[in-house]
């Protein structure tokens, strides 16, 4: 089975090579803008949208006019696939399922989609570390247009390699590559059991079998280390010497928690994944307003500080990358995740022969009474059950 990974490196461009970077970068988001102008005109006047072909033809004639001319001094291929990757975003926003938001014109210096080069064949590597005075140098990848760009090779990269990313973030390079990695096919998972996980108001996340994950005490502690340096912050002037330093220590701390919250994910879903094959999930897309944790103006949310603030923030990031590792570690082992749109998971009672749906079950954030069948259990309980009872119920229809 093949797997793909990526490796990211801190480029050190020369002077000139950071440039040309800039330079591109801005070719780059000239195309995506004046595209996807394009697009939008012809949405707007009800005419049919131009194909990725058309599009292709449209940039080949610019790089040769007088007036976008510009536009060829930059690599192709990369511009290239910033139109299909406009193409791709214009899709998912008309996606039935899960349609995402409209693709937005790209403003100077943000940081934005960086620039592919989808072609493996064009970039070539020098990883020698010595030069040939047996001086210590800095290993080189060589991109087109661009040349040999020296790069931090803080890691060493397996399988073999598909594209290249270069971005911008923060006032630094980075390059970013794809690799196919060729992996034994898994093992049937040594557990057959199924699982439905939600995220919980009180808890991280909730089992349908009853069991919590919590976020670890440092959370907290993190929480009021970052109130207390920000107000630091706020006393002091602006642009000076010692206020600039402290934007750093915040950044540094903040960059702390993401490590610490990395960690914490690694340990959950590695356990999650060894104890059951098969994992629901509640869809990311389907946005359940009821979890709110302020809860209701009738029935304040109780435990309203422990998902408010940055934590909350902390543990809201961490969901997402939680999937995505819990879905790996489970491929490895031989399970699966899936997830399943499961509207109302908190109002719904989650006894087969009840399925009673009320805004009444739920009589706090953290009880849950069925007012049909009496049922009652924790409420993010009763989510997690839910969400396994609707992944169940899909497998069931799938055609054999
Ligand atoms: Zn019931």
């Amino acid at each position: 089975m093949k797997i793909l990974k990526a490796f990211r490196y801190r480029l050190e461009p020369t002077e000139e090579q950071a440039r040309q970077l800039s330079r591109y970068r801005g070719c780059m988001r000239f195309v995506w803008n004046k595209a996807l102008a394009l697009q939008k005109g012809r949405l707007e006047a009800g005419y049919p949208l131009l194909s990725y072909g058309d599009l292709a033809k449209l940039l080949t004639l610019w790089r040769h006019s007088d007036e976008y001319g510009f536009l060829s001094e930059a690599p192709e291929h990369p511009l290239q696939w910033t139109l299909k990757f406009l193409m791709q975003s214009i899709k998912v926003a008309f996606d039935p399922v899960h349609p995402s938001c409209f693709p937005t014109f790209k403003k100077k210096n943000r940081d934005e989609a960086g620039m592919r080069y989808p072609d493996a064949k064009q970039i070539k590597f020098d990883l020698a570390t010595q030069d040939q005075e047996g001086r210590n140098v800095l290993p080189k990848v060589f991109l087109p247009k661009i040349g040999w760009v020296k790069f931090r090779h803080s890691r060493i990269m397996d399988g073999s390699l598909r594209n290249a990313t270069v971005t911008w973030h923060a006032g630094y390079w980075y390059v970013s590559f794809q690799t196919e990695v060729e992996i034994p096919e898994p093992v049937v998972h040594p557990s057959t059991s199924e699982v439905g996980i939600d995220r919980g108001i009180v808890h991280f996340l909730a089992l349908s079998d009853e069991t919590f994950v919590d976020a670890p005490g440092w959370f907290r502690r993190y929480e009021a280390q970052v109130a207390w340096e920000m107000r630091k912050l706020s006393r002091m002037k602006k642009f000076s010497k010692n206020w600039r330093k402290q934007v750093a220590n915040i950044q540094r701390l903040h960059a702390h928690i993401a490590n610490a919250r990395l960690d914490f994910l690694h340990k959950t879903s590695t356990i999650i994944s060894k104890n059951h094959a098969i994992v629901f999930v509640e869809d990311l897309h389907v946005k359940n307003m009821s979890k709110s944790a302020k809860g209701t103006k009738a029935h304040p949310g109780k435990k309203v500080r422990s998902k408010s603030g940055l934590n909350k923030a902390i543990l809201d990031q961490g969901w997402s990358m939680f999937q995505t590792l819990l879905t790996y570690k489970l491929t490895w082992q031989g399970g699966y995740l899936k997830t399943v749109p499961a509207p109302y998971t908190s109002q719904t009672c989650p006894m087969p022969t009840c399925g009673h749906t009320s805004k009444e079950n739920r009589i706090s954030q953290a009880d849950f009474t069925c007012t049909k069948c009496g049922y009652h259990a924790n409420a993010d309980t009763v989510g997690a059950m839910n969400v396994l009872r609707v992944g169940l119920t899909r497998i069931a229809c799938l055609p054999a």
